[in-house]
Parts: structure tokens; sequence; C-alpha cells
């Protein structure tokens, strides 16, 4: 059983960032508005996430760390229609076959909080006011071999600040704070769409950007493109979302190239924040346990649509 978890996490688990980003994403589906993450080394001596969401009754603690187990997928028919970030039920289990990893929570009215380590069988008070705080600690201690394709302490924070970026753009209602070795280095406060494009793109992007909301049937894509003028910072702002996860898709983003074809010459890629939200049910986010890649169930008439819809919008007149 340790050994499966020990497996599956190779897969779900190649590196701190990818550890945060599936606490994050727990976090966010607890209905967290307020995400703290503390960072020691670069994510591998620490990794703390601290969330004020609806929590886990202390009964069901053992069960967050249960391989399969997951609280939000009932059934099959559940899964065509996955709205949550979770529903594999493995990224915790998995994550703490390679770690020391706690889990920390209090759900609201409960009398006090609840903790349970994955090196004991028996949950412990703890104190915490209300939420939840999932710590893993010395990631890959048990297995040195994966360990050692660990990169420097700054790659590995670098990973967990895109990590980060990536998923503050999406829900820009939620306020983050991002600490590496006790020293803050991010804070982004609650806003909306624009104000949090605005502050994790920059003022210039968004000097140059469109507004995109273009709507055809159940599909919506909305977002900021920029225009040629923008000159980008060097690093990739490619930035695509489909129902709220980020993904880098190939079809995505030909469509997007391709609309981009006739303003933008050369070898420059643009840059864009766009969001696609359509029918749960015409996209397979399972393809991969990364959830990076996704699969369309009318991949044509979703290219054409983002290549008119950001077309359109990249010609519309100034004002
Ligand atoms: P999944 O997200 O696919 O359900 P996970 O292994 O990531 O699986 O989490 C297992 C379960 O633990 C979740 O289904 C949820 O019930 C619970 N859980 C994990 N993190 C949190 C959190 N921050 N707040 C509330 N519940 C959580
Ligand atoms: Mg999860």
């Amino acid at each position: 059983e340790l050994l499966v978890s020990q497996i599956a996490a190779g897969e779900v688990v190649e590196r701190p960032a990818s550890v945060l980003k599936e606490l994050v994403e727990n976090s966010l589906d607890a209905g967290a508005t307020q995400i703290d993450i503390q960072l020691h080394e670069g994510g591998v001596r620490l990794i703390r996430v601290t969330d004020d969401g609806v929590g886990i009754d202390s009964d069901d603690l053992p069960l967050a760390l249960a391989r399969h187990a997951t609280s939000k997928i009932a059934s099959l028919d559940d899964l065509e229609r996955v709205v949550s970030y979770g529903f594999r039920g493995e990224a915790l289990a998995s994550i703490a076959s390679v770690s020391r990893l706690s889990v920390t929570s209090r759900p609201q009215g409960a009398a006090h909080a609840m903790r349970l380590r994955n090196d004991a069988d028996t949950t412990e008070p703890a104190a915490l006011s209300s939420g939840t705080v999932i710590e893993v600690a010395d990631l890959y201690f048990n297995t040195p071999a994966r360990r050692k394709f660990l990169k420097t302490e700054a790659t590995e924070y670098a990973h967990c600040s895109d990590v980060l970026q990536r998923m503050a753009l999406a829900n820009p209602a939620v306020a983050f704070t991002l600490s590496h070795n006790n020293t803050v280095r991010h804070r982004y406060g609650p806003g909306d769409e624009e104000s949090r494009t605005r502050t994790l793109l920059g003022d210039d992007f968004f000097a140059h950007a469109r507004r995109v909301d273009v709507a055809a049937g159940e599909l919506r894509l909305t977002g900021f493109a920029a225009l040629p003028a923008y000159s980008r910072s060097g690093r990739d702002e490619q930035y695509f979302y489909v129902n709220g996860r980020f993904v880098r898709d190939k079809l995505l983003m030909h469509a997007a190239r391709e609309a981009y074809a006739d303003i933008l010459h050369g070898t420059r890629y643009p840059a864009y924040a766009l969001f696609l939200e359509l029918d749960p049910a015409e996209v397979d986010v399972n393809v991969h346990p990364a959830k990076i890649e996704v699969r369309f169930r009318n991949a044509r008439g979703i290219h054409q649509f983002i290549f008119h819809a950001l077309q359109r919008a990249l010609a519309a007149p100034i004002g």
C-alpha cells in the first residue's frame, strides 16, 4: 500500500510546486477566501498551507489521507461533470507517502481543532481558530532517488511561485500570501478579474490589453489579451484556463497564435490571460494526473470559437 502510494506520488508529486498546487486546490475546493503559504528551502524542507475553508470533521481526518477517498465525487456520473479541482482522492495519500505530513483542521462549530500526522494512528487535539492547516515536511526524505531530481532551492521556489501565480489569476476573489524562508514574497489582496490581472501581469500589460468577453451557446471566453505594442518581459505569459484550471494545451495555444498571426509577426509569442468556460461534460480533464492537458469532445468547434473570439477582440477599435 505504501509502495503503491509512492509510485502514484511519482506522477502527482513531481516536486514541491506540484505538492503546493494540490494543497491550494484543496483549499479552493473547501471554499477558502484567504490562503497563506509558507515555504522553507524551496518547499523541500516545509510547505505549509493555511486556509479558512470549511475544514474537515475529526472523524474524516483519517479518510483525507486514505487512498481514493474523496469527499467530492459521489458517483461515476459526477465524474462526467467535475467542477471541483480535486476528484481522484489520491493527492494527499500520495504526498503523505513521500513526506512527513500533518493535517490540522477545525470546521465551523467544532469545539477545538484536531490534528493527524501520517506517522501516527490517532488524532490529537490542536490549537487552530478555524479552517485547515496542512504541513508537508521533508519531501522525499524516504525516497532518496527521487530527491536527487530536485533542483536548487531557488529553482524549486520559482516553480512554487509560478504555480501560485497561475492559481491566483483564476481565483481573484481569494486573498493569498506566499512567504519563503520567513520572508513575505507575494501578497495578493481580494479583488476582481481586472485588478488581479493587473497585479499579476503588470500595468504595462494592462495598458496594452484588450478585454475579451465573447459567448456562443455554452462556450464563453473572457479575460485579457495584449496587443503587439506590449513587449513582454521575456517570461511566458500565455495563461489559458479551462473551467478555472490552468492548462497548457496545444489546441488552445494554437488557436490563440492563429488569431494573432496577422498582427504579431516573427517568432514572438502572444501574451494573454484567457478563461474558457464550457459544459464540464464537453471536456475531459482526466487525461493526465497533473491535469495540464485536456481533451475536448468537439475540438474543432473549440478551436474555431477561440480563434474567432480572440481575433474579434484584438481587431476591435480602441475605446
Ligand atoms: P481530492 O481533492 O481529489 O478529493 P485529496 O487527496 O486532495 O483528494 O484530498 C482528500 C480529501 O481531503 C478531500 O476530498 C477533502 O475532503 C479533504 N481535504 C483536503 N484538504 C482539505 C482542505 N484544505 N479543507 C477541507 N478539506 C480538505
Ligand atoms: Mg485534491
